[in-house]
């Protein structure tokens, strides 16, 4: 009897020392290897979308331009203006810079560390070029680009623009300091995100140090993005490289995070919108009326006009 009731014991302390190490953890659906997809001599990767993977809701699409270096007298970036409409596009600038502008009349060059959001809302025309500085005596340049979808009903709320350089966005340590985020937007272990949003949106950039370990605990419910734009992380037990985007499964909230070397991430959490998404080139809308609307809107020169 005695001996039946050790047993007992043993078996309990195993099943909870399971519970604690791996149930908790959400588990991992699939790592996807950004594409590269090189626009003129702009080195770029994508991860989302590809066939594989079209979005991971509310975030819609994420360009990866550089890293790379220009040499003087370069024409910088590609993107002359260009209408929105229906979603958001929140720029990383890692290394180099962009220059702003947009036909609701805001302008801003943002520099390395810096981050623009716009909220394209009913529309806008905008342009996103290298500096004269830049394009005259080159520099490095990376650059992230993700596209954060609206909720219907703030899909045609009005246009704004906010690009804040390295020293306005808060940053927090981790681990004795190997680690340090940017908190975009949201929050992140209470700490504020720079940016305000419309609809609740947590984002960071989060630097990693060799050996730096950090675990998060995320509501299950909130779809996670997680994409590591520099060197390796393992995350719940599997490794990913620089150009991996990790997809979650829904099912727990813990995430332990452990860089195999110095590594960056560009990591972000919502509450999935579940709404339809029918995107054309630059619009994202809930339907294809609408997108037929956002062409004939942007011809009428509904979404602004531009002056050079
Ligand atoms: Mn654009």
């Amino acid at each position: 009897m005695a001996y039946y009731a050790f047993e007992v014991i043993i078996f309990y302390l195993v099943i909870t020392f399971k519970r604690k190490n791996t149930e908790v953890m959400r588990s991992i659906k699939k790592i996807h290897k950004a594409e590269y997809r090189p626009i003129a001599d702009l080195v770029t990767y994508s991860p989302m979308p590809t066939g594989d993977l079209q979005m991971i809701d509310p975030f819609l699409f994420l360009n990866h331009h550089g890293p790379q270096t220009y040499g003087p007298n370069n024409n910088g970036l590609p993107f002359g203006p260009h209408p929105h409409r229906g979603m958001e596009t929140v720029t990383f600038i890692l290394e180099g810079d962009i220059s702003h502008k947009d036909s609701s009349g805001n302008e801003s060059v943002i520099y390395s560390g810096g981050v623009q959001w716009m909220t394209a809302g009913s529309g806008l025309i905008h342009a996103e070029i290298s500096s004269d500085d830049f394009k005259k005596f080159g520099g490095d340049l990376e650059i992230l680009q993700l596209w954060v979808n609206l909720p219907a009903n703030q899909k045609m709320t009005k246009p704004t623009y906010r690009g804040l350089q390295q020293d306005d966005i808060p940053t927090i340590a981790f681990d004795e300091g190997k680690i340090t985020a940017r908190v975009i937007s949201g929050e992140l272990n209470n700490t504020e995100g720079a940016f305000e949003t419309l609809s609740p949106i947590n984002l960071s950039v989060i630097n990693f140090k060799t050996t730096g370990k950090l675990q998060l605990n995320i509501p299950r419910e909130h779809n996670i993005f997680f994409y590591v734009i520099k060197g390796e992380l393992k995350v719940n037990g599997e490794s990913a490289k620089a150009l991996h985007l990790v997809e979650f499964e829904n099912n727990q909230e813990t995430l332990n995070i452990e860089a195999l070397a110095d590594s960056t991430l560009l990591f972000g959490h919502a509450q999935p919108f579940n709404e339809p998404v029918v995107a054309r080139g630059p619009f994202v809308m809930n339907t294809m009326e609408e997108i037929d609307e956002a062409y004939q809107d942007y011809q009428a020169g509904k979404l602004g006009s531009w002056k050079n």
